[in-house]
C-alpha cells in the first residue's frame, strides 16, 4: 500500500516509510491509496473469527507485503493482550470499554501496533535508531513509555508539563526506564507540543530520525479501527442500526472508525462528541472550519482546538459537507453538563464513566433522539481512575486502584528538568 501527503506536495511512500517519518516532507498528514471493502463473507461470520482475525483482515490491505503475514499475526496478539468488552448502560445503550490495556488508556492498542511495527523495521539496524518524540497532556505519553518499552532501535522522549499531570499518570511515564525517557518542562502542554514540533522542523536534528507517537502516525491511528469491528461483532446479533458515539480530541479514533465502514462495517452514523473545544462542531453548523486556541477543561485528553486528523475525515468525503453531515454529527457539552452526565449515568444502575466517556454519552444522547429502533454505543477511552479528580468527588465515591496502577505507584520517579527549546536540542544532541 502507498500512501499520499494530503498536501499533495511530496512523493508518496510505502508504509515502512510513512511509519518511520510520521508526517510528510511537506508536513501533510499521510492517507492511504485505496480503501477497499472488505468481502461480504467476512461480516457475515464475523461472529465466529476472534480479535485477532478480525484485526487481521482489517489492517492487512494497510501493510501489505512489508512486514511478512506471520510477523503481522504475531504483532497483532501482542497488541491486542485485552479485552474490549461491550457493556449495557441503559435500554439500547451500551459502553464499549477500551480501557482494559496496560496503562488504561485506549491508546495502548494504537501506541503497541506502531511500537512493534518501528520494531520489525529496525531487526536489521545496527547502529541507527528512531527517536519517537512525544508531548503529552497525561494519557498519550503513558499508553506510548508502556507500548514502546524495550522495542529495539527505539528510544522515546516524552515532553510532559511539570505539575499539570495527575500524580499516576506522572509515575506512569517516569518509571519504566530502558528506552522511555521523561523530560519535565517547566510550562504549560502548549509548551511541551511547541518544542516537539520546533523539533520536526529542524534541518540540524534530522540525522536522529525523530518521528513521532501520536495520531499523526497512521500506525497509531489505523489500528483504531479494530475497536468498530469487535463492537459490530458484539452486537450484531440485535439486528439494529448501530450509531457511535466518540469522545474526540484530535478525531483520529473517529477516523478510523470512518475507514471502517468504508470497508463496508454496517455502522449507520457516527457521534463526534466534544468538550467546550469545539472547532468541528461549529463546522457542522456554518461549514467554515476556524481552529481556535484549546480550552482547559476536565476531559482534558480532548482539549484539542485544532483536530489534527480532521483532514483526513474531509478526505475521505471529498469536502462534500452535505454528504458527509449524512453520516456524521458532532455536539460540544460544557464541564457543568459532563458533570451531570457522570451523575446520572451513576444513577442509572451504579456504571461509573470518566469525563471522556460522559461526553460521549451526552453526543450519543442528542443523536438518539432523532432515530428509532437503534442501539446506540459511546466509547469509554480510559478507566475511571486516571481521572479520579473528577471522578471521585462528583459521584462521591472512592475508586479501588487496579493492579496495574498499583504497581506502578511504588516505583521511583526519574525525570530530567528542562525549560527551552535549546535545553531540548543539547538533550538530543
Ligand atoms: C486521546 C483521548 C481521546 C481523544 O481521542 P482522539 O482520537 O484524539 O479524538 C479521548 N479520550 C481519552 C481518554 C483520550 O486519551
Amino acid at each position: 500500500m502507498k500512501y499520499y501527503s494530503l498536501n499533495h506536495n511530496a512523493p508518496n511512500v510505502s508504509f515502512e516509510e510513512a511509519v518511520i517519518k510520521g508526517l510528510a516532507s511537506d508536513k501533510g498528514l499521510y492517507f492511504p491509496e485505496s480503501i477497499k471493502p472488505l468481502p461480504k463473507g467476512f461480516f457475515e461470520n464475523i461472529e465466529n473469527l476472534s480479535n485477532e482475525e478480525i484485526a487481521f483482515a482489517a489492517i492487512e490491505q494497510f501493510v501489505g507485503d512489508e512486514i511478512p503475514k506471520e510477523k503481522l499475526k504475531e504483532i497483532i496478539t501482542e497488541t491486542l493482550c485485552f479485552d474490549f468488552p461491550v457493556v449495557p448502560v441503559e435500554k439500547g445503550i451500551y459502553s464499549l470499554e477500551l480501557f482494559h490495556g496496560p496503562t488504561m488508556a485506549f491508546k495502548d492498542v494504537g501506541a503497541r501496533f506502531m511500537s512493534r511495527c518501528l520494531g520489525y523495521f529496525n531487526r536489521d539496524k545496527k547502529d541507527s535508531k528512531n527517536t519517537v518524540l512525544v508531548a503529552t497532556s497525561g494519557d498519550t505519553g503513558g499508553a506510548v513509555a508502556s507500548g514502546f518499552l524495550g522495542v529495539k532501535g527505539v528510544e522515546v522522549i516524552i515532553l510532559y508539563p511539570s505539575g499539570k499531570v495527575s500524580d499516576i499518570q506522572e509515575k506512569q511515564l517516569t518509571t519504566l526506564g530502558q528506552n522511555i525517557i521523561a523530560l519535565e518542562i517547566d510550562g504549560m502542554f502548549d509548551d511541551c507540543q511547541d518544542m516537539v514540533k520546533k523539533a520536526f522542523l529542524d534541518e540540524s536534528l534530522n540525522h536522529k530520525g525523530l518521528t513521532s507517537a501520536n495520531s499523526i502516525n497512521i500506525a497509531r491511528w489505523l489500528p483504531q479501527m479494530f475497536y468498530f469491528f469487535f463492537a459490530y461483532k458484539a452486537l450484531k446479533h440485535h439486528n439494529k442500526k448501530l450509531i457511535f458515539s466518540c469522545p474526540s480530541g484530535n478525531f483520529g479514533n473517529i477516523c478510523a472508525g470512518i475507514i471502517a465502514k468504508k470497508m463496508g462495517l454496517p455502522i449507520h452514523h457516527f457521534v463526534a462528541s466534544t468538550n467546550v473545544n469545539d472547532a468541528v462542531p461549529r463546522f457542522l453548523v456554518n461549514g467554515l472550519y476556524e481552529p481556535k486556541a484549546s480550552i482547559a477543561t476536565i476531559s482534558n485528553a480532548m482539549d484539542v482546538g485544532n483536530p489534527s486528523n480532521f483532514i483526513r475525515i474531509q478526505e475521505m468525503y471529498n469536502n462534500d459537507l452535505e454528504q458527509f453531515k449524512k453520516d456524521f454529527s458532532s455536539y460540544s457539552f460544557t464541564d457543568a453538563e459532563t458533570t451531570v452526565a457522570m451523575k446520572h449515568i451513576y444513577g442509572l444502575n451504579g456504571y461509573v464513566a470518566e469525563p471522556h466517556g460522559a461526553v460521549g454519552y451526552l453526543g450519543l444522547k442528542k443523536e438518539l433522539e432523532s432515530h428509532e429502533n437503534t442501539i446506540g454505543i459511546f466509547l469509554e477511552t480510559a478507566h475511571p481512575i486516571k481521572f479520579l479528580d473528577v471522578v471521585e468527588p462528583a459521584l462521591n465515591i472512592t475508586l479501588p486502584i487496579p493492579a496495574q496502577i498499583e504497581a506502578v505507584m511504588h516505583e521511583k520517579k526519574v525525570s530530567t528538568k528542562i525549560k527551552t527549546y535549546d535545553e531540548l536540542k543539547a538533550f538530543l544532541g
